[in-house]
């Protein structure tokens, strides 16, 4: 199987506060992987440095075979050009925890900035973004502005906006923290929908139970390491590190 991602010994500090201490992980194409770990234990700065919003100290991200950025300790920081990033970064789709809509634009509006920015006709954007919010369960939404949806229809605004421009990858950050608790399983339905279309997911969730059933792999990570990693039932029905258990044991 083909890695969409691969990530080598991924380092990086905020200060002297050590965010992500040499963290390896490789995602094969068309898998799930979820990543589980506390709050403060760098889960969204991984996100951020798959999505290039992020630069590291040391190691390195590569999506889809092309690296973006290579630091030997103490070496200067070899990188892509910026219209390069800016590429790939067009072929990830990135879901965050508050939505981040424009709060000026509707939905069918938001739907489609990044293919009006890409060059895609306007015609040929419209009518797909109309399909999209439709993929959604939003048909007939397509006028209102975010303030006007629901949290849960905002976030499938969101996320018919990730699949905008067809990424190979998408990335999701607490995609359902910050909703009702009524919200959250219209917006775990649609991420089960395109966990089984093909796509590569990386979903960073408190969901254990969406977990269990839609990952292919479970990471586990505690203060800016992978302590564990393995398939679902390994890593939540059978921790085998003692950080792994207490951390489940408090958000079961
Ligand atoms: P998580 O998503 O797992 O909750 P984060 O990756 O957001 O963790 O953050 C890890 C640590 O890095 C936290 O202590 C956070 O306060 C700190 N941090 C994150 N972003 C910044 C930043 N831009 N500047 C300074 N500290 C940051
Ligand atoms: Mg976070």
């Amino acid at each position: 199987m083909s890695a969409v991602v691969e990530i080598h010994n991924a380092t990086k500090s905020y200060g002297d506060r050590r965010v992500l201490r040499g963290i390896d992980l490789t995602v094969a194409a068309g898998t799930v992987t979820v990543i589980l770990g506390p709050s403060g234990s760098g889960k969204s700065t991984l996100l951020r440095a798959i999505n290039h919003l992020e630069k590291l100290d040391e190691g390195y991200v590569s999506v889809g075979g092309e690296l973006i950025g290579v630091r030997v300790k103490g070496d200067r920081l070899k990188e892509l050009p910026e219209r390069q990033i800016l590429a790939q970064r067009s072929r990830i789709g990135f879901v965050f925890q508050n939505f981040n809509l424009f709060p000026h634009l509707t939905a069918l509006e938001n739907v489609v900035e990044a293919p009006l920015s890409a060059g895609v006709p306007a015609k040929d954007a419209r009518e797909r973004g109309r399909a999209q919010l439709a993929a959604v369960g939003l048909a007939g939404k397509e006028a209102d502005y975010p303030v006007q949806l629901s949290g849960g229809q905002q976030q499938r605004v969101a996320i018919a906006r990730a699949l905008a421009l067809d990424p190979e990858l998408i990335l999701f950050d607490e995609p359902t923290s910050a909703l009702d608790p009524e919200l959250v399983g219209e917006v775990l339905q649609v991420i089960r929908t395109l966990a089984g279309s093909g796509r590569t997911l990386i979903v960073v969730t408190h969901e254990i139970g969406f977990a269990r059933e839609v990952a292919d792999r479970v990471v586990f990570v505690d203060e800016g390491v992978i302590v564990e990693e393995g398939t679902a039932d390994q890593l939540i029905n059978h921790p085998a590190h003692p950080r792994t258990q207490d951390f489940l044991s408090r958000v079961l």
